[in-house]
């Protein structure tokens, strides 16, 4: 059976990529989304198992040392990490599988997985960026400011993406995604 693509989407926090792969996943049958581990609090609404797997630092750790994850990285002061079992398993089924990360862990899954296309969402402005990090009023402004801060070392690199996509209006955005990551698929299955 033909494997399933991977798909790395990143994007500054507050870029809108979150409801970009809902938008993906109610719109078209073809995607799973990986769920990660992560060690930080969950925000409110978010749901054990739906919107990550959450782990105390000891927790996240022994899946660190049994090597059960395919990148895990620390952003602002808390882990993240891809398990390995349900990518595999998706997409030695066909299924195309989405990872919502950020870029340390992005450029891990190229290097062990070179074929990995990589998808990087911008906001049209800095300003609006910022509009929406404090508007989603998830966070206190130390952790704003640290996510912003996290989107200028962010910049540098996005040169190592396949495809870079403005998130102006999130249903184009959602489009624009699914063409690009489409367009690919079917190239490759041409050759
Ligand atoms: P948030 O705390 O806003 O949910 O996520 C913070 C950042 O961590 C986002 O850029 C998100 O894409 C990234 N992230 C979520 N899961 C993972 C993961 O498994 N690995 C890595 N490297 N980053 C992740």
């Amino acid at each position: 059976m033909k494997k399933g693509k991977l798909i790395v989407l990143s994007g500054f926090s507050g870029s809108g990529k979150g409801t970009v792969v809902n938008g993906l996943l109610n719109k078209y049958d073809d995607y799973a989304i990986s769920i990660s581990a992560t060690t930080r609090k969950p925000r409110e609404g978010e749901v054990e198992g739906v919107h990550y797997y959450f782990k105390t630092p000891e927790e996240f750790q022994t899946m660190v040392d049994n090597d059960e994850f395919i990148e895990h990285a620390t952003f602002v002061e808390n882990s993240y990490g891809t398990p390995k079992a349900f990518v595999e398993n998706k997409l030695n089924e066909g299924i195309n599988v989405i990872l919502e990360i950020e870029v340390q862990g992005a450029l891990k899954v190229k290097e062990k997985m070179p074929e990995t296309e990589m998808v990087f969402i911008i906001p049209p402005t800095a300003k609006i960026l910022k509009d929406r990090l404090v508007g989603r009023g998830t966070e206190s402004l130390d952790v704003v400011l640290g996510r912003l801060r996290r989107a200028i070392d962010e910049s540098d690199f996005i040169k190592h993406y396949d495809y870079v996509i403005i998130n102006d209006d999130i249903n184009e955005c959602i489009i624009n995604v699914n063409d690009t990551i489409h367009g690919n698929i079917k190239e490759a299955e041409n050759i």
